[in-house]
């Protein structure tokens, strides 16, 4: 007869590995730490297909255990993000200015969040990690405090009675400079991360995800490892 284990291994953490520098330094931090990795990447049709094969260098980097989850058929649902839907353009400029929510993938890190928690019960894994950070918060509902709250209630919830890992998010109030520094200092390997969104094969510089990233290298004073095609572009921050 088979019986539910008592408790989870303290040694294994579940990481939400999308392939751009928040999940990379993520991985980083928690290899840093001494866990047993099991990375996750989610391919829901991202135009930016780049992100996969980033986050499957990374995984490989830290000798984790790499899955990446074909969700195609859900993303190909997903109409009017310009992350899944091939007839709306990715949008140049700030990352915190409105148009910006036209990257809005639907609930993606709520979906992407429950399919890590799924692999962490089923591995017995004592956390799942995920890489939201407070520049997030402008545009992305599912990137905030609140969703981290409402999520370890589900968790624990949904998964009565069984081994449940702990919801961490440790850069959930750091900034995207906050990151490149914390990533610099643990030699994670931000060469081999993606952030454009645009689905070229080199990182265009102009798009939001673009600008965030030249961004929080030149904040951090941390030197930026990545080719873009307009490095030079500069925009200012909406005011609030
Ligand atoms: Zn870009």
């Amino acid at each position: 007869m088979s019986q539910t284990p008592a408790s989870t291994d303290p040694f294994t953490a579940v990481i939400v590995l999308s392939g751009g520098m928040d999940s990379t330094t993520l991985t980083a931090h928690y290899a840093a730490l001494g866990y047993q990795l099991i990375a996750v990447t989610a391919d829901y049709g991202q135009r930016h297909r780049q992100e996969i094969e980033s986050a499957r260098a990374v995984a490989n980097h830290y000798g984790a255990d790499h899955h990446v989850v074909d969700l195609r058929g859900y993303g190909a649902l997903l109409h009017g993000s310009a992350l899944t839907d091939a007839d709306v353009e990715v949008p140049d400029g700030h990352y915190a200015e409105d148009s910006m929510r036209s990257t809005v993938v639907p609930n993606r890190n709520a979906v992407l969040a429950n399919v890590a928690v799924g692999v962490g019960v089923a591995n017995r894994a004592a956390t799942v990690a995920l890489g939201m950070h407070a520049g997030d918060h402008f545009v992305y509902p599912d990137c905030r405090p609140a969703f981290v709250d409402a999520l370890r209630s589900l968790v624990d919830v949904a998964n009565e009675g069984f081994p449940t890992p702990r919801v961490e998010a440790p850069f959930l109030t750091w900034s995207k400079a906050d990151i490149a520094t914390h990533g610099a200092r643990l030699n994670a390997p931000l060469d081999l991360s993606w952030s454009c969104y645009k689905g070229g094969e080199t990182h265009c510089g102009t798009c939001g995800t673009c600008y965030e990233r030249r961004e929080a290298f030149r904040d951090a004073g941390v030197e930026d490892p990545t080719a873009y095609v307009d490095s030079v572009t500069e925009f200012t921050a909406p005011r609030s």
